[in-house]
């Protein structure tokens, strides 16, 4: 069952499709080296795993990307944007971490790869009856490009190492200049 989505981004109409509809037809550039063709297309990506635990996006994922053929296989480049959506490192308030990736990957044509024992088949992305399915490539390029450091804002505060409470809303006026235990010792020697 095939389900499209329209939606509307900066004034721009984009297809929405879903994941599985990711499988792009390239029949009419495989015949002829070089030439290419622009795929624009927004997408709903759903949740998926990550080093910081399982993320979503707060909206379809832009994907703009030219296909070219390069006479070994074709050649995927371009970049896909999302807004991730987050909880703060620091203050742990949900945030939409705006990510953009740039894509450059080879899908090889199987005659290529026969000729070229060094490649490790399983590893790579392949032209299958003229068609690329983009999901995996996509899927890979946000997972490889969260940032370590996921922060609603560069100068958050965080919270309260005492109360809790958070700092960039409210300042609830803890001590926050105790000292470490061991250092206060080290004034006092100093003092005498
Ligand atoms: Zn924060
Ligand atoms: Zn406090």
């Amino acid at each position: 069952m095939k389900r499209l989505f329209y939606v509307k981004i900066n004034s721009v109409i984009f297809l929405v499709r879903k994941m599985e509809n990711l499988i792009i037809d390239i029949a009419d550039i495989v015949g002829c080296i070089g030439s290419s063709k622009e795929i624009n297309l927004s997408v709903r990506i759903p949740s998926f795993e990550t080093t910081k635990g399982k993320k979503d996006f707060a909206e379809p994922v832009r994907i703009n990307f030219i296909v070219e053929n390069v006479k070994s296989g074709i050649l995927v480049k371009g970049w896909v944007e999302g807004c991730l959506l987050s909880n703060c490192d620091r203050c742990l308030k949900e945030f939409k971490q705006p990510l953009k990736v740039d894509v450059e990957e080879v899908y090889y044509f199987s005659e290529a790869l026969s000729e070229d024992r060094e490649v490790d088949e399983d590893e790579i992305f392949k032209v299958v009856n003229n068609k690329i399915n983009l999901e995996s490539l996509i899927r890979q390029a946000f997972v490889l490009n969260i940032p370590i450091k996921l922060l609603c804002n560069e100068e958050c505060k965080g919270l309260c190492p005492i109360c809790g409470v958070n700092l960039n809303e409210k300042n609830c006026g803890c001590k926050k200049d105790r000292i470490d235990p061991r250092l206060v010792k080290l004034k006092e020697l100093l003092k005498e």
